[in-house]
């Protein structure tokens, strides 16, 4: 991902593959992060907001004020001068700035980093699911350790929370390290007597 790239994600409206490989429009991070601080404004026109509203979140507005902290910083760096105008803008300008090959890379870098630490705010990975006693067949534990850990658990949802579709979970086992992926999920799951369609009643009943 080049500074443009980042810059784009955060900015702009921008296509997002999900695993189902379908590309859907969603809005800037930076804009669903503004959301998330003042959730009580809605955004505007074309919003293509789904699901439910974000919560408040206190966290937001740190990292708000921490990302446009070290991009006004960096311009102040760059130039010499004050940045007068939006965070928005500014990383546009970054983009359109001819910046040395270390500045092209740090600013590659702290970008891609706010798009971690925005996703990873407003849409913490739920754990995977612990398959509690069911044997695993590549080591023939159900547990391991003296703390008696579940050794397999299932993959199934994706960075925003949301269930993927079945042919895209993965099992794993923390014991023996051993994982399986696509079809062969379904096999396993009907191995231990898990049926997938079983396994999905349960997994929306938790979440
Ligand atoms: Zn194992």
């Amino acid at each position: 991902m080049t500074l443009k790239d980042n810059a784009h994600q955060l900015v702009r409206e921008h296509l997002k593959m999900d695993r189902d490989g379908k590309a859907h429009k969603v809005p800037a991070l930076l804009e669903e992060l503004r959301r998330a601080v003042t959730p009580g404004h809605a955004g505007s026109a074309g919003g293509g907001m789904t699901g439910p509203p974000i919560p408040i979140n206190p966290n937001a507005l740190d990292l708000l004020a921490e990302i446009e902290g070290e991009a006004r910083r960096d311009h102040y760096e760059i130039t010499s001068t004050g940045w007068q105008s939006t965070l928005e803008e500014l990383l546009q300008a970054f983009v359109e700035m001819d910046l040395s090959a270390e500045w092209d890379a740090y600013l590659t870098h702290v970008s891609r980093d706010w798009i971690d630490k925005i996703t990873a705010l407003l849409w913490p990975s739920k754990p995977r699911r612990k398959l509690v006693g069911k044997t695993c067949p590549a080591c023939g534990w159900a547990t391991y350790g003296e703390e008696r850990k579940v050794c397999l658990s299932l993959g199934c949802w994706d960075d925003e929370g949301n269930m993927r579709a079945i042919g895209t979970w993965d099992i794993e086992c923390a014991s023996c390290e051993a994982s399986w992926a696509g079809e062969q999920v379904a096999y396993l799951l009907r191995a231990l007597d898990t049926p997938g369609i079983k396994v999905v009643s349960e997994v929306a009943q938790v979440s």
